[in-house]
């Protein structure tokens, strides 16, 4: 299952910077609020390991953290007919008082790559959200402009320059990566990277530079890292990934040849895979393909299909 290809979410982008919307989902009783810190988030482990966010009303938000005002929440949106806020933890301390709200035990800090497993498609897709305007604000404190300090306006969709002479309005950032399934006849190309688990293997990726399409992008990394000159480079599908800022933009394509040489030595090794080969290695554990929730094992999957 491709997990970013629904979108359940309304993000309100038209009215999520007025004071009366945000006003009135604040309002409403079942908005709920999901505390992140870095790449995790806030979450609760069941007896049987099963992990869910842990989604706090208001009251046990502020039951917390004190001082809580409008401009600290992040607007994330709405989902079913209930409105969602983010809302990002200084300190890893608070994990304590956060357990004792919602009257659990096992309240953790969890890395969403580790998250994702337990949580249903909407769930993925909230928690996302949340994690990438999470490292946005977190590393965008100061403008790039006149390095006075930034504010978050516009419900955390903005960080406006605190300098009165200069009030530039910085919006979220996302970096474009390629990522790309390349074939010859029926066979699969696979690399792995030097400090990557062992046995490890993915699809070719890397991130598009200024001044380029993303087509382009898929041909210089290819050739970059496995010496390969393309064809038929086609679209599939892309996936927002958080870690820290990406949006993975899938493709595939095919080899002109199949003779691979690693000219930027970014991989440390790479390989032709057959069909068969693929579902033998991944069993008998001489292979470890890339996580289920991911473009890259959403790749190897389409090809392993569609033979
Ligand atoms: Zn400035």
């Amino acid at each position: 299952m491709f997990t970013f290809q629904t979108n359940p979410l309304n993000r309100h982008g038209h009215n999520r910077h007025t004071s009366q919307f945000i006003r009135r989902c604040l309002q409403q009783a079942n908005t709920r609020f999901l505390p992140v810190i870095r790449q995790s988030i806030l979450s609760i482990e069941d007896a049987d390991g099963k992990m869910q966010p842990l989604l706090l009303k208001q009251g046990e938000l502020e039951s917390v953290i004190s001082n809580i005002e409008t401009k600290h929440l992040i607007y994330l949106g709405e989902m079913e007919q209930q409105h969602y806020f983010t809302f990002r933890l200084k300190s890893k301390a608070l994990v304590e008082g956060f357990a004792a709200v919602a009257r659990h035990n096992n309240v953790v800090l969890t890395d969403l790559r580790q998250l994702f497993k337990h949580l249903s498609p909407n769930q993925a897709h909230l928690c996302n959200v949340a994690v990438a305007l999470e490292h946005w604000h977190n590393t965008h404190q100061y403008c790039g402009v006149c390095g006075h300090a930034t504010y978050a306006t516009q419900s955390g969709f903005v960080r406006t320059c605190s300098n009165p002479q200069c009030e530039t309005e910085h919006f979220p950032r996302t970096d474009s990566a390629v990522i790309c399934a390349i074939t010859h006849q029926d066979r699969l190309l696979l690399g792995r990277q030097k400090n990557w688990p062992e046995h490890l293997y993915s699809v070719i990726a890397g991130f598009v530079e200024p001044g380029e399409t993303l087509e382009q992008a898929v041909a210089r990394e290819a050739y970059e890292e496995t010496g390969l000159p393309l064809s038929n480079i086609q679209y599939y599908q892309s996936q927002p990934w958080p870690f820290p800022q990406s949006l993975m933009v899938g493709f595939t394509a095919e080899a002109n040849h199949d003779t691979v040489k690693l000219l930027d030595k970014e991989l440390e090794h790479a390989r032709w895979f057959t069909r068969e080969e693929v579902r033998r290695e991944s069993e008998n554990g001489k292979l470890v393909l890339p996580f289920k929730y991911s473009i890259s094992r959403t790749l190897v999957n389409q090809w392993l299909n569609t033979d």
